[in-house]
């Protein structure tokens, strides 16, 4: 909730210790030598020491598995630009609305619900895919399945490959959505088949991969979309607990006037009630109203995936941030407090570096940003995230340019035929097999298409490479 990604064996920083602990309402004492059991090494259950937690204020709260009930399937839709996202959006939304408003203003709306035979799904509007890796990486994992949107006249481009990295490294299954199947140009077939490359395999080629053609702008088989997201919905048996304080997300906040901050948001558990108290980000506030996100209806409590309007902030909280229920307003108000405080921290680390930046951009001109793209893949996943960990953290720079490395993907396994897929979207990327060997498809691609293809089993010799080449993106040699 403090944005802070660790796992159970990590570590954290004293300010997050300090953040976590407050934020439960205790404060951390001083050495009592009583109980000297930190750890309890047994291997009986992976549990914590009870007793421990309890002083330390936590408390642990699991969701009984009798207490979960369905929930909606919360759906982002992705794509290349010019594909047809947005249309398929308004083609939802607008086939759903009640008759009188069709034709209404169509105004943005970040999340919204649709009903499809009396089941709801709940759609993310956001611009982009941007939004959604944001959110992720501040822990914000909210969409349960994503549209991938291709045009059946255009095919696999660019931002197609990315949205498909994406979703994966974030363990979304795909729905695919092969759109604008009206035009005369159009080839489904195609598209499928150069999804294969991507390993993905759609129903018609026998695999189990979702699919529908549709024409957004004719409104052509939005049903059998709608039909194939709730048959996948079903596949995930997607539950949550209704009977508990909420959790939710915020994915869009503005001031409106004459209701001061307005926050859409999902909730993710429990359900959130008119006089919640709650701490969502740097700020806190209490549920004063929830309105329908489409600002038509004024409700009493919204329960999980549902999307809602909420007012009662006494800040406004940015996108991705994390609403909580809590017990009152004191806890509410040192757990922004602390989130805050933690923020500073870290901006005050980054001050140093950061001023030396600023300072060496004030002297040159506007330098122009550049990439180096790698697919790192890696016996191990550990070694996998430590050598990518390594080359982000890597930068060249002249007066020109500054250049920095983009991994498009981070994994085990030997190099396969859709590493090599994805490294041929964008020319120069290099893809790195650590201790690992390549599929011979693999090996052929890259042959075939010039795609660099490098074997190392020493961390230093991998980030050497990496560092000439970037060097030859920085200033390339006529
Ligand atoms: P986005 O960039 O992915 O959001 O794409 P848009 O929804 O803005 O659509 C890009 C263009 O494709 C617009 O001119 C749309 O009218 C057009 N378009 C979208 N869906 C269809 C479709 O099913 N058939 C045809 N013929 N055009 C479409």
């Amino acid at each position: 909730d403090l944005g802070v990604m660790a796992s159970m064996t990590q570590n954290l920083d004293p300010a997050t210790c300090v953040a976590v602990v407050e934020g439960f309402g205790k404060i951390i004492g001083g050495d009592d030598d009583e109980d000297d059991e930190d750890y309890d090494d047994d291997d009986d259950d992976d549990e914590y020491d009870d007793d421990s937690a309890l002083e330390m204020g936590f408390v642990v709260e699991e969701d009984d598995d009798d207490l979960m009930k369905p929930r909606p399937p919360v759906v982002t839709i992705m794509g290349h630009v010019d594909h047809g996202k947005t249309s398929l959006l308004d083609a939802i939304r607008n086939t759903r609305v009640t008759a009188g408003e069709a034709g209404g203003i169509t105004q943005h709306i970040a999340a919204y619900q649709v009903d499809h035979k009396g089941q709801s799904i709940t759609f993310i509007d956001t611009p982009g895919h941007a939004a959604f890796t944001d959110m992720r990486e501040r822990g914000a994992n909210i969409t349960d399945i994503v549209i991938l949107v291709v045009a059946a006249d255009d095919g696999v481009k660019q931002q197609t490959a990315d949205s498909i990295v994406c979703a994966r490294q974030a363990g979304v299954p795909l729905v695919v959505a092969i759109n604008k199947i009206d035009l005369e140009a159009s080839d489904p077939n195609k598209v499928m088949t150069e999804l294969t490359q991507y390993d993905i395999l759609t129903e018609d080629l026998g695999g189990d991969v979702l699919t529908s053609q549709i024409s957004a702008k004719e409104g052509t088989n939005l049903d059998d979309l709608l039909n194939k997201i709730m048959l996948q919905a079903e596949i995930q048996d997607l539950k949550a607990n209704y009977d508990r304080n909420a959790e939710a997300f915020v994915v869009e906040a503005k001031v409106e006037v004459g209701l001061g901050t307005v926050a859409t948001s999902l909730v993710k558990k429990g359900t959130l009630k008119i006089g919640d108290i709650f701490a969502a980000g740097e700020t806190y506030g209490k549920v004063r109203t929830l309105i329908s996100t489409d600002g038509k209806t004024r409700l009493k409590e919204v329960g999980p995936s549902t999307p809602v309007r909420i007012v009662g902030f006494e800040g406004i909280p940015a996108a991705g941030d994390s609403l909580i229920v809590v017990d009152d307003e004191q806890t509410a108000r040192t757990l922004a407090e602390s989130r805050k405080r933690i923020t500073r921290e870290k901006s005050s680390n980054l001050y140093q570096t950061g001023l030396m930046e600023s300072v060496s951009l004030s002297f040159g001109a506007q330098r122009e940003s550049r990439y180096l793209y790698v697919v790192v893949k890696a016996d191990v996943q550990g070694s996998a995230e430590a050598l990518t960990a390594s080359l982000s953290k890597l930068k060249l720079e002249n007066e020109e340019a500054t250049v920095t490395v983009k991994v498009l993907v981070s994994d085990a396994g030997e190099v396969s035929k859709s590493d090599m897929a994805i490294a041929s979207v964008t020319p120069g990327t290099t893809v790195i097999a650590f201790n690992v060997a390549a599929s011979m498809a693999a090996m052929d691609d890259a042959r075939n298409q010039n795609i660099p293809l490098e074997y190392y089993n020493i961390v230093y010799d991998a980030i050497e490479s990496v560092e000439s080449r970037m060097q030859e993106v920085l200033s390339p040699t006529p």
